[in-house]
């Protein structure tokens, strides 16, 4: 395969070659299940059945591959079906996981919730303190740390490099979730992880219409076997591949991934800097922001700060509440990183499942993902749903009077 320089010339051409038979610009959607063979076992261009291979589906692998600057990229049906074959590759009965706190809510119940019945235990860590990720490893038995960076919905950063550091030293790996920088932000394989996992239902595929998820590994081996090799054997074996028609849509999407962060993070970073300064807003979590704890790591580690931004009210959950519930625009929905502007209570929503736990979510919080549309369109949005929140609000405290 051709390689590419610019991350954009390699997100439209890597893996998407024109098709060589009939010329289409576009390689076709192979919606075929099996490959016919000129003799027992003799195929035609490699392919036998689509659970081993399929073109479309290798055609987006080695495009993510390339963008992510990976050995090798492995197509899954969603993103927890990627983790959950990267889990179930990688680990054994008696295996740690140290598992930064802040991070996607089913991750943890993954973990948790059929990894913890199979003899896997976890330690919990604050993914922004080196020491606490240190002290949680366990020599010998942890095989696996794992964090995500921007975390989910805190926006915190964690240091890549210094959580490689500390999995190598104790013979384990790094798995890095990118789903919030995606690979034009941020490659971690760079910054020393082993592996990536992606849900590419997110900005990967970017339009809010497909789920998908994907294994990134670095040329490395783990247990005697390279990792291309035992997350491949895992695809095939355990088989919740990706469909052809979901790696079409995932392919186009991540061929315009560069345009559409930029926008992304431009809107986020303004609305960011606007919301700072409203009535109401007790404080606005971005990393893009200077007086954000991890604004000087990200700015080393990412080349952006993203398109997502938390928000938290002085007021409370009545306020949280009112406001997700009153913006237009701004749908309210869980799930991100599509070109249309999502509004999420997380505490209810998306992270219901660590309620009442310590690493339950802050019930005066409302995360954003801010969108493409045009900014005076999305701050017009937030204005009005700020004004009726107070408006709410006021009407409340005049009641208790
Ligand atoms: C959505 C998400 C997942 C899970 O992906 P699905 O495609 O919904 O299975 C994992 N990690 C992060 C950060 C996510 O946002």
């Amino acid at each position: 395969m051709t390689k590419y320089s610019g991350f954009n010339t390699t997100a439209v051409h890597a893996g998407q070659e024109p098709d060589p038979f009939t010329g289409a610009v576009i390689p076709p959607i192979y919606q075929t299940s099996t490959f016919v063979q000129d003799g027992i076992n003799v195929l035609r261009a490699g392919h036998e059945y689509s659970r081993g291979s399929n073109p479309t589906r290798n055609g987006f692998e080695a495009q993510l591959a390339a963008l992510e600057h990976g050995a090798a990229a492995f197509a899954f049906a969603s993103g927890l079906a990627a983790e959950d074959a990267l889990l179930r590759a990688l680990l054994r009965p008696g295996d740690h996981i140290v598992l930064g706190g802040d991070g996607y809510g089913g991750t943890n119940r993954l973990i948790n919730g059929l990894l913890g019945p199979w003899g896997v235990s976890n330690t919990a860590v604050d993914i922004t303190d080196l020491a606490a990720v240190a002290a949680a490893v366990r020599p010998g038995s942890t095989a696996l740390l794992w964090v995500e960076t921007p975390s989910n919905p805190l926006l915190g950063i964690a240091d890549l490099v210094g959580w490689a550091t500390l999995a190598h030293d104790a013979g384990a790996l790094l798995v890095v979730d990118n789903t919030f920088a995606s690979p034009y932000l941020q490659r971690p394989l760079g910054l020393g992880a082993d592996v990536v996992v992606h849900s590419t239902t997110k900005y990967i595929g970017g339009h809010s219409d497909v789920l998908g998820g994907a294994v990134v590994v670095a040329d490395r081996s783990f247990r005697g076997t390279a990792l291309a090799e035992t997350i491949g054997y895992q695809q095939f074996a355990g088989g919740a591949v990706a469909g052809p028609q979901d790696c079409f849509l995932a392919a186009r999407g991540l061929k315009t991934l560069g345009l559409r962060m930029e926008r992304h993070t431009s809107n986020a970073q303004a609305l960011a800097e606007w919301l700072r300064d409203q009535p109401g807003v007790a404080e606005v979590l971005y990393p893009g922001l200077p007086e954000h704890p991890g604004h000087a790591l990200a700015a080393r580690q990412m080349s952006g700060f993203g398109g997502i931004v938390s928000l938290r009210f002085s007021a409370g959950e009545a306020a949280a509440r009112a406001f997700a519930e009153s913006t237009r625009l701004f749908a309210l929905s869980v799930s991100l990183g599509g070109v249309e502007s999502l509004v999420c209570y997380c505490s209810e929503m998306t992270h219901a499942s660590v309620r009442g736990t310590p690493l339950a979510v802050p019930t005066d919080l409302v995360r954003l993902s801010v969108g493409v549309e045009d900014l005076a369109d999305l701050q017009e949005d937030l204005a009005a749903a700020l004004e009726k929140t107070h408006r709410a609000s006021r009407s409340i405290v005049a009641l208790s009077a």
